[in-house]
């Protein structure tokens, strides 16, 4: 079995860690595939949790944006292995790889997945998380699989690896895009994906404004991000990139504050992991309390100030 480890400015990306860990509970022989910048930094952590041969090249090609060099040299890669199954977490990156690696080997791929009981079978929570089923995988192999984050939680074994530097291959009538600018999206504190703390906002928050709210109790609790509902994104008060949910991103920190979210069912699988939910609505019908260890039924205009100039005044931020 492989993993396909994401690459990140920071370096190796968590889930690598937690796609090891689920890997090594499975047995066999486990290869990880870091392609891009730094990528043998990685081999040492790749290595602790469970990997015994690393794939890597720091090649800069494999960091075009298309990912067509990195998906045909995986298809390389595997034609020369033939690795059983290879996991991908759910990025950008990993889905582009995942999804041309399909089209190049004809091989099964399924995403969305929240656990592999067997190598033959994926597990998937469908119709907004009410249902879980099993999907038995058929077809060519490799089967590709792509994890939902936070699906596993990473340890380390204490293990070595041995690399393999990677020959890159670049197809032909290669250059199909180029970046024309990047934008950096500014953002500050901790990423949804680390924080201790999460403050999401919603439709009741009124507007971007109302986020200011949440800005300034994220600053006085500390390690905290500020995460939205998809009707906070749609209207454009926040980025896309603050998104939580099915069509978002999975959180499962050890706080998270719902203020002004109602708690639709595609909200809650992004979030329900979450150790302790607190949430702020003026609804008591709202779905979110039903979820909720604490649940406040109140104008969030009054109650967020209160809270945080509460917090303030314990912590001294
Ligand atoms: C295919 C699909 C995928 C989707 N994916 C996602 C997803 O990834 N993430 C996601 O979030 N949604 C997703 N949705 C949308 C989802 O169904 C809901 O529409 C959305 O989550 C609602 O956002 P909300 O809770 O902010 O708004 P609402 O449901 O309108 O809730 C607003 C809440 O704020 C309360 N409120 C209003 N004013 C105040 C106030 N002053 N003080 C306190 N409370 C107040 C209201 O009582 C209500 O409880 C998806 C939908 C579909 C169909």
């Amino acid at each position: 079995m492989w993993i396909w480890a994401d690459l990140t400015s920071d370096g190796l990306a968590s889930s690598a860690l937690e796609l090891l860990t689920k890997a090594r509970e499975l047995g066999g022989e486990i290869g990880a595939v870091a392609f891009g910048p730094r990528a043998t930094d990685a081999v040492a952590a790749l290595g602790e949790h469970g990997a015994i041969r690393v794939y890597a090249s720091d090649d800069d090609r494999l960091e075009e944006p298309t990912s067509r060099v990195a998906a045909h040299t995986l298809v390389a890669l595997i034609a020369r292995d033939s690795p059983d199954v290879v996991l991908f977490p759910s990025s950008y990156r990993a889905r582009d790889v995942a999804g041309r690696v399909q089209a190049l080997t004809g091989s099964t791929v399924m995403a969305n997945a929240v656990d592999l009981p067997t190598i033959d079978r994926a597990r998937a929570e469908i119709l907004g998380g009410t249902t879980v089923v099993d999907v038995d995988l058929a077809g060519p192999r490799p089967h590709l699989v792509l994890m939902r984050p936070r699906s596993f939680e990473p340890a380390a074994v204490g293990g070595t690896a041995e690399v393999v530097i990677v020959d890159v291959v670049e197809p032909a009538g290669f250059v199909s895009a180029s970046v024309l600018s990047r934008t950096d999206p500014g953002a500050t504190g901790p990423s949804l994906d680390d924080a201790k703390v999460v403050v999401a906002g919603g439709r009741g928050l009124g507007g971007p404004e109302g986020f200011r709210l949440l800005e300034e109790l994220a600053g006085a609790i500390g390690d905290t991000a500020i995460g939205a509902s998809r009707a906070a994104v749609d209207a454009g008060w926040v980025p896309y990139a603050l998104q939580i949910g099915q069509t978002g991103a999975t959180v499962k920190p050890e706080v998270y504050l719902a203020a002004g979210i109602s708690g639709a069912l595609q909200h809650a699988v992004g979030m329900k992991g979450s150790r302790r939910i607190v949430a702020i609505t003026k609804d008591p019908e709202a779905p979110i309390l039903k979820m909720a260890d604490l649940g406040v039924v109140g104008d969030l205009f009054q109650v967020l100030p209160a809270l945080t100039e509460e917090v303030r005044r314990r912590t001294g931020r």
